[in-house]
C-alpha cells in the first residue's frame, strides 16, 4: 500500500480548512491503520472550529489545540493493516484482524498517572491524547484523525468491534451514546437516600443536539418517568419526541420564567429530580440549577470546550438546595460495547436510522461544520471517500 497519498482535511486554524494529502504510512509495532468509513462532526468540534480551543482546563494539564490537525474522533471504519505480528484483539477480548468494522476509541491514556492508577474515568488521564484534537497533524505520520481516508492508531489506543448488525451510520453514535455513562452513574450514585437518579423520576434535557438526544433515550432506557426536552430548534425537538421524550418546549418562544414555571408544574412545584446539559453553554448550566428540585442532580456534559463563565448564587444555586453537580467530560471504554449493543436492541423502538441527516465529503468539510451547527440538522458526518 505504501506509495498511495491519503487525502485529508486539516483545521490549520479556526474556521480554516485546507484539504491536503499525506503519505499512506505503514503501522509498526503495536499500531494499526484504519480505513474511515464515517466520521462524526461532534460538539468538541463545533467548538474547535469556532475558535474555542481550551480543553481539559482546571486540571493540571490543561490543553491547547496544536493546529494543524485533522479532526474527527467519532470513528468507524475497517482495519486495513496491523503493525508487527499482526494480532490485536479490541477492548472486550475479541480478536480482530484486517477486514473487521471498528471503532476506535478517542483518547489513549498512560495507564501509570495518578488518575490512571485511582480508577479515574480514562479521560482524565494527564497525559492523554485525543485523536482528531490535541494530536498535530505537522509530525509523521499525521493521520491522528477521522476527517482523513485513513486513521494512524497508535499504541495504548483501545478499539471496540462493530457488530454485523449495527449499520456504521448508527455506529457512528456509540462515542456521544457512550458519553451517556454520566446516567449510569447517576444510576449508581442514586442507591444513597433521596438521590437521583431513580426509576420514574423527572429527566430535563436541556440541549437536544446529538448528545442531548442520546440522553434522551437514555434516560428512556434507563427507566426515567417525564422526560423534558428544551432546545432552540423545533426540527430537533420533534425528533427528540420521537426518541422518548414526552414535553418539548422551544428555548427561543419561552422564557427561562416560563420554562421554570413549566419544570415545576410537571413536578407538584417541586422541581426536576435530574437536569442534563448538552447545550453547550455557560449560561444553561444556571438555568439547570433552578429547574433542579432539592437535592436534585445537575449532569453537566455540554461545554467540554472552555466556553467561558457565569454567575451564580452559591446560597440559592448550591446550599440552600442541596444540589449535586456530576461533571462528565467524556465516555468510558467499557460503554462502547454495551451502547452499540443497545443500539442494536433499540433499532426496532427509536428511528436510529434517522440519526445521521447528512453526509458530505472532504471537498465540503467547510459546509459539513456550518450544516451541523444549523437547526435543521442532528448528527452530519464527514465520509471521507465521496
Ligand atoms: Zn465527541
Ligand atoms: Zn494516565
Amino acid at each position: 500500500m505504501s506509495g498511495h497519498r491519503v487525502l485529508a482535511a486539516a483545521l490549520v486554524e479556526p474556521g480554516h480548512y485546507e484539504l491536503r494529502e499525506y503519505p499512506l504510512p505503514s503501522p509498526a509495532l503495536d499500531c494499526l491503520l484504519v480505513r474511515i468509513e464515517v466520521s462524526g462532526i461532534c460538539g468538541t468540534d463545533k467548538h474547535t472550529y469556532l475558535g474555542y480551543t481550551g480543553q481539559y482546563g482546571g486540571q493540571g494539564t490543561p490543553k491547547q489545540i496544536p493546529f494543524p490537525i485533522i479532526q474527527g474522533h467519532e470513528n468507524v471504519g475497517t482495519i486495513a493493516a496491523i503493525g508487527g505480528d499482526g494480532r490485536c484483539t479490541d477492548f472486550e477480548g475479541i480478536p480482530l484482524k484486517v477486514g473487521d468494522r471498528v471503532i476506535v476509541g478517542p483518547n489513549v491514556s498512560c495507564g501509570t498517572c495518578y488518575f490512571c492508577r485511582h480508577d479515574f474515568p480514562y479521560y482524565c488521564c494527564e497525559n492523554t491524547v485525543d485523536y482528531g484534537n490535541n494530536i498535530s497533524a505537522k509530525d509523521p505520520p499525521h493521520l491522528f484523525g477521522g476527517w482523513s481516508q485513513y486513521l494512524y492508531v497508535v499504541p495504548g489506543s483501545f478499539l471496540v468491534r462493530v457488530p454485523d448488525d449495527l449499520p456504521s451510520e448508527i455506529a457512528v453514535l456509540t462515542e456521544i451514546m457512550a458519553v451517556t455513562v454520566g446516567l449510569d452513574r447517576a444510576k449508581q450514585i442514586s442507591s444513597f437516600p433521596n438521590e437521583s437518579f431513580l426509576f420514574d423520576d423527572t429527566v430535563v434535557v436541556l440541549g437536544t443536539g446529538p448528545l442531548g438526544m442520546c440522553f434522551v433515550m437514555k434516560a428512556r432506557m434507563l427507566g426515567a418517568g417525564t422526560v423534558v426536552a428544551i432546545d432552540l430548534s423545533d426540527y430537533r425537538l420533534d425528533f427528540a419526541r420521537r426518541l422518548g421524550a414526552d414535553v418539548i418546549l422551544n428555548a427561543r418562544q419561552t422564557s427561562g420564567v416560563e420554562r421554570l414555571a413549566r419544570v415545576r408544574e410537571l413536578t407538584h412545584g417541586r422541581g426536576a429530580d435530574v437536569v442534563i446539559e448538552c447545550a453547550g453553554v455557560p449560561e444553561a448550566v444556571r438555568e439547570g440549577l433552578e429547574m433542579l428540585r432539592v437535592g436534585g442532580l445537575l449532569v453537566e456534559a455540554g461545554n467540554f470546550s472552555d466556553m467561558g463563565e457565569i454567575s451564580l448564587s452559591p446560597h440559592r444555586h448550591l446550599c440552600a438546595k442541596n444540589v449535586r453537580i456530576l461533571g462528565v467530560g467524556g465516555e468510558e471504554p467499557a460503554a462502547y460495547g454495551r451502547s452499540m449493543r443497545q443500539m442494536v436492541r433499540y433499532q426496532r423502538h427509536y428511528p436510529l436510522r434517522e440519526f445521521v441527516t447528512h453526509r458530505f465529503g472532504l471537498r465540503q468539510v467547510e459546509a459539513a461544520m456550518q450544516k451541523s451547527m444549523a437547526a435543521d440538522s442532528m448528527k452530519v458526518v464527514i465520509d471521507p471517500w465521496s
